[in-house]
């Protein structure tokens, strides 16, 4: 069934890590509002109707930046030009320096029923270094005010291996991530991307990351604990309580279709005479709100999917996640899709780093720490 995402470009202050497009003037906010509605109906009009949606993820960008009222004015379109299900996840993240009690209750009245906080760490000093706006006490009364707001599924988002951090400090975090009883918890490595202050710093050696030794410590770690407190791992950097796994990324993950909206956003549809088509939208406010008004699409590119593009995406994709489905290869590549790569499954098998079963090979603990080597070993 497929997602919707709403890219929602704006936030308060650009972290000095991100490399997500957004951006802190506001005052093209009202302009992107109505060019997005534009969007919305333009893209619903090409839309398969047969199809109903079952999840709808707005991020950013800082979603919980728009009032009740704007979200009030995107989900009357949503439900005008989309079949919504009624039990669909519908997901806002949220900056927890931009949220406090009222608001939360609002977001809940609008429709959403799952909630992702951005939190990164508990120690004020990290969130500094970071540039996030929040503090931790924030971040902790934003959780709370959620449950009191009437959200039951609570998200965090935590981010490891920041410049000189121990397992302890690290653990610290962990530990109270669980005692807020999140249903999700996303931890994620500090990832050094290039075009942003942290590349910069990196470069001019004023920070060192993290080395990979002790970055794989702590992942462990994370796992460890986490999985030890009832979370269950279903993908590299995310850990869910049961029933709580997070559709809209298992959408992703299954080649489902997805249609996104917003300047930088992404979309998938299935198509007849390939696996699939991709396309992007631009990387700019300004060029998006032109394009949509002269009722253009505002996107910069596209792919289609072919053969070979498909069994490299399933492999990566199945390994990050539950698995990869063997019975989804057959119908393209016969039933011995992967005996040629049988001698490197046995050994990675009696090295504890993955599991085969019929129809089914998925990692173990051990094995999701070097995932991309392994998915790498079995595509040819
Ligand atoms: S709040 Fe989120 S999207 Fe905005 S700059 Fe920071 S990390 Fe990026």
């Amino acid at each position: 069934m497929p997602s919707l995402y709403l890219h929602i470009p704006f936030c308060e202050h650009k972290c000095i890590y991100c490399d997500f497009y957004s951006i802190e003037n506001m005052d093209s906010k009202e302009r992107f509002l109505k060019v997005l509605e534009i969007e919305i109906r333009m893209r619903a009009e090409r839309f398969d109707h047969t199809q109903s949606v079952e999840t709808i993820f707005f991020g950013g960008g800082t979603p919980s930046l728009l009032s009740r009222q704007q979200f009030e004015r995107i989900f009357s379109l949503l439900h005008k030009y989309f079949r919504i299900e009624s039990n669909a996840e519908i997901t806002c993240e949220s900056n927890p320096g931009t949220v406090e009690l009222g608001k939360l209750s609002d977001f809940r009245s609008v429709g959403f029923n799952r909630i992702s906080f951005g939190i990164q760490s508990f120690h004020d000093d990290d969130l500094k270094f970071l540039t996030r706006i929040h503090s931790a006490e924030e971040a902790e009364r934003a959780v709370e005010s959620a449950y009191r707001a009437g959200f039951e599924n609570v998200s965090c988002d935590l981010i490891f291996a920041l410049p000189k951090q121990t397992p302890d400090r690290w653990k610290e975090n962990l530990r109270r991530a669980i005692a807020l009883k999140p249903k999700h918890i996303s931890a994620y490595a500090l990832i050094v991307e290039e075009q942003t202050p942290l590349a910069t710093m990196v470069k001019n050696k004023l920070v060192a990351p993290l080395p990979d030794e002790e970055d794989a410590e702590l992942y462990e770690i994370t796992i460890n604990t986490l999985t030890s407190h009832g979370y269950e791992q279903y993908e590299v950097s995310n850990f869910a309580q049961p029933g709580y796994l997070s559709r809209h990324n298992f959408n992703y993950w299954n080649h489902e279709d997805y249609i996104g909206f917003g300047p930088s956003a992404h979309s998938f549809c299935k198509d007849s005479s390939t696996s699939g088509k991709r396309w992007w939208n631009v990387r700019s406010i300004q060029s998006y709100c032109d394009a949509l008004e002269r009722n253009e699409f505002p996107e910069s590119g596209n792919e289609f999917i072919d053969r070979k593009k498909f069994f490299t995406e399933e492999i990566f994709l199945g390994l990050r996640s539950t698995g990869i489905d063997l019975k989804k290869l057959y119908p393209l590549f016969g039933e011995d899709v992967l005996s040629i790569r049988q001698k490197e499954i046995t050994e990675m098998e009696q090295e504890g780093l993955l599991i085969r079963s019929a129809n089914k090979i998925f990692l173990t603990s051990k094995g999701y720490a070097v995932c991309d080597e392994i998915a790498a070993q079995l595509i040819f």
